[in-house]
């Protein structure tokens, strides 16, 4: 039985020509799946469409082509089983830090009595470090504790999925390092399955279970996809004594200083946006064998092993 929890299929964007000006296709043919409980970050220069197809998940925007297919279902409007954190925090600013969380509660369990949404809301308000500041207003918090509201509110509503837009990015690095660490708690709790874009490797490497590298737009495609060998359990404090560590990090940074631009002028000869190439560079660097299960990858797309 296959556990594809999320299946995109010959995805593509264009969009309309502005007045005099050409339109434009941000991405095309892009196809990918996430297994249920999976964590899976997308990177890619700015402007190739990651954003984009984040949107199209959240049933926020339009496809011009292909589909989403989310739990056995085509993914058509915006629904409370996908929590998305925008890159801005996208706050009701006439509504406090916590009825902003709350107001997302209520949605998702209408019939919730008052004290049962304060706890969820005060829970995940404690969650993001905001205790004491739950009854500001947007326009009272820095750009960082909102970017924390934001982060409560997806979680709170305990979605079957996590959109993650650059969530971190706004956050000074301690913070940054808590808010991980939960999220990492969270995911290992709930088996939550996420999508996140991030432009910062380590924290690809420290989160994610797969690492998609998307190649610069336009006509952008996810160019492979790396999987992250390091063990589950990782740690931001050992993780770069992993012999696997610095293959992979260099693997992702030679990719964004280099490969993302030279693939989209000229893809390699045999690569099918269909089948993206799975690829193990810590393996391959730490002369580690690659699993059998990697080999034997149920889920069609990522059927080609490419030991890099
Ligand atoms: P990323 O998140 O990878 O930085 P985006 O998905 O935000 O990229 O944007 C991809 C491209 O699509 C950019 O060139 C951007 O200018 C363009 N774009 C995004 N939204 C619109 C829109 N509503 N109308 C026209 N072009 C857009
Ligand atoms: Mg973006």
């Amino acid at each position: 039985m296959s556990n594809e929890f999320l299946k995109v299929e010959g995805l593509s964007k264009t969009f309309a020509a502005a007045r005099g000006g050409a339109a434009l296709t941000v991405f095309e043919n892009v196809n990918f799946t996430i297994n249920k409980g999976e964590f899976v970050c997308i990177i890619g220069h700015s402007g190739c469409g990651k954003s984009t197809i984040l949107n199209v998940l959240a049933g926020l925007d339009d496809a011009s082509g292909g589909v989403v297919i989310m739990d056995e279902r085509e993914v058509a409007g915006p629904s409370l089983d996908r929590g998305v954190v925008f890159q801005g925090h996208a706050l009701m600013p006439w509504l406090t830090a916590k009825k902003n969380v709350a107001f997302a509660v209520k949605s998702r369990w209408p019939h919730a009595d008052r004290a049962k949404v304060d706890e969820i809301c005060q829970r995940y308000i404690d969650l993001v470090g905001l205790t004491g500041s739950e009854n500001r207003r947007p326009a009272e918090l820095s750009g960082g504790m909102k970017q924390r509201v934001g982060i409560a509110r997806a979680f709170a509503i305990e979605p079957k999925m996590l959109l993650l837009d650059e969530p971190f990015g706004a956050l000074d690095a301690l913070t940054r390092g808590v808010i991980q660490d939960e999220l990492l708690k969270i995911c290992a709790a709930t088996h939550q399955t996420v999508f996140m874009i991030t432009h910062d490797v380590d924290e690809a490497i420290l989160l994610a279970d797969k690492i998609m590298l998307m190649s610069n737009g336009p006509g952008a495609h996810i160019a492979e996809i790396v999987v992250n060998t390091l063990p589950r359990n990782r740690s931001r404090h050992t993780i770069h004594k992993d012999p696997q560590y610095y293959p992979i990090r260099n693997h992702l940074v030679d990719f964004l200083v280099s490969r993302s631009k030279n693939f989209t002028e000229q893809p390699p000869a045999d690569y099918d946006p269909k089948h993206p190439p799975l690829v193990t560079p810590g393996l391959a660097d730490a002369g580690l064998a690659i699993p059998e299960s990697l080999l034997n990858s149920q889920t069609p797309p990522l059927a080609r092993v490419i030991n890099h």
